[in-house]
């Protein structure tokens, strides 16, 4: 596609104290794109968004250049990259159990309402648009949804901030591969909005179905990339990670 590249990574390298996670990795974003990292366990998947978004634990250390709409953002902390469009759904979904799913909502936008901007309320319908099951359990206790409706709070809660860049990691973890590709075909409506998603995924089959181009990470090295088509045909990735069937 010729869209504006949104996000671009260049030698960007992490480690925690001495075990390097991720050594020179490179990726880039354009606006309205599915890009998807695939890879096996432990590979640096979660490591990888972490760094982009600056969200790594202490004792972690990352180098190297994240340029978002060409500004370096590589050392800016995490709530700067999200006003700058940066959005993260953790692995572990992290809501708030005990609140309910409108007020988790709410908390994906908390900085936007504290700055008086009114456009929140636009982007919560924007939500309930995308996941109508949210809306109908708005005012149910976040604890009380099943697995797939929490994953879709958690992505409806990183979309409240309004992000150009939408992280989503490992989104089927958990789910039956019927609400896997429920969640991963509304990501796919966000496409048509201009909404980029790099999508971190163990579940190479279901992400490159949904993907238009793919990075295979191994032991903290993008090892191999291309449009997601071409690389669910490849040999050896079949091989190594989509099994038969
Ligand atoms: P998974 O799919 O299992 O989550 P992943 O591809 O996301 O794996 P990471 O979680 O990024 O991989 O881990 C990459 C490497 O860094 C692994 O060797 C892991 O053991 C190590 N690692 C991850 N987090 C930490 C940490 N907080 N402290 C020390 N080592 C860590």
């Amino acid at each position: 596609t010729t869209a504006p590249v949104l996000l671009e990574v260049s030698g960007l390298s992490a480690r925690y104290g001495k075990v390097a996670a991720l050594t020179d990795t490179a990726l880039s974003l354009r606006a309205g794109q599915i890009v998807t990292v695939i890879g096996p366990n432990g590979a640096g998947k979660s490591t990888l968004l972490n760094a982009m978004m600056g969200a790594l634990p202490s004792g972690a250390a990352a180098s190297g250049r994240i340029a978002f709409q060409g500004e370096d953002v590589s050392q800016m902390e995490v709530e700067e990259r999200v006003a700058r469009g940066l959005s993260l759904v953790p692995e572990k979904r992290e809501l708030f159990t005990t609140m309910t799913v409108e007020d988790n909502l709410l908390l994906g936008a908390y900085k936007r309402h504290r700055n008086g901007e009114s456009g929140y309320l636009d982007q919560q319908d924007f939500v309930y648009t995308l996941f109508p099951r949210l809306k109908e359990r708005r005012k149910q206790a976040a604890g009380t949804l099943s697995g797939g409706e929490r994953q879709m709070l958690a992505v409806g809660r990183a979309l409240m901030a309004k992000p150009q860049v939408l992280m989503l990691d490992e989104p089927s973890l958990g789910l039956a591969p019927l609400i896997t590709r429920e969640i991963l075909s509304i990501i796919s409506q966000l496409r048509s909005t201009g909404v980029a998603t790099l999508l971190v995924e163990q579940n190479a089959r279901a992400a490159l179905q949904v993907a238009d181009y793919g990075y295979v990470l191994e032991m903290g090295e993008i090892v191999c990339a291309g449009p997601a088509g071409v690389l669910a045909e490849d040999s050896r990735i079949v091989e190594s990670y989509l099994g038969v069937g």
